[in-house]
């Protein structure tokens, strides 16, 4: 493609490396930025470098965060006693929009895919089982294993369930309202949130 400007051309060029976005669709997005106001443009830009600078994983449950510990862990009104362990931030997304959740997160940052040589080491595992073990020990009673219910999940929540055993909590895991193979953050809400409240025993 011409296009009648180098600087045009670098922002599509940046646009479109972004996923499901095509060099067409790019274009678009960018000459509808050139049309608006500065300001507005500004601001998207702003928020953008704002986002990828400021927003961390917070240092308990490594759920994205403004601050050190996220709003979840932070707050007073949670279920102290109940960890869910999901792959990632969109799973606790999902499960929060279910309404049907009061306790905390733990967030894996993956599922153990030896295909894509991920590990158990390369996960949030070890900082699960320290939670485990440290200030959190005397409260925690029950383990959620939310994980996606496709082989590497279950591959997953097998490694998980032989960690976690020792330490004589209830294991649980999601009913299978969740279609076999399919993800959590597609789930609907009201099959999510059944499956949440109706979880079983890990066997
Ligand atoms: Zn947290």
């Amino acid at each position: 493609m011409e296009y009648p400007s180098k600087l045009i051309e670098d922002a599509v060029n940046e646009v479109s490396k972004l996923p499901g976005i095509g060099k067409k669709t790019a274009l678009r997005l960018v000459l509808h930025l050139l049309k608006r106001d500065e300001e507005q443009t500004e601001t998207l830009a702003q928020s953008l470098t704002a986002m990828r600078t400021k927003v961390k994983y917070c240092r308990k449950c490594h759920n994205l965060s403004d601050n050190d510990l996220c709003t979840i862990c932070a707050s007073n009104r949670r279920d102290q006693s109940i960890i869910c362990v999901v792959e990632d931030t969109r799973d606790v997304l999902a499960i929060e929009n279910t309404a049907q959740y009061k306790g905390l997160y733990h967030v894996l940052g993956g599922i153990i895919s030896p295909v894509e040589g991920i590990g158990p080491s390369d996960l949030q595992i070890d900082s699960l089982i320290n939670r485990l073990r440290g200030a959190e020990a005397e409260q925690v009673r029950e383990i959620i294993l939310a994980i996606s219910p496709t082989m590497e999940g279950d591959t997953t929540a097998f490694y998980l369930q032989k960690k976690i055993k020792p330490f004589n909590l209830k294991i649980s895991t999601i009913a299978r309202g969740i279609p076999i193979g399919g993800d959590l953050e597609y789930a609907d809400e009201v099959t999510l949130g059944r499956s949440i409240i109706s979880r079983i025993a890990y066997d």
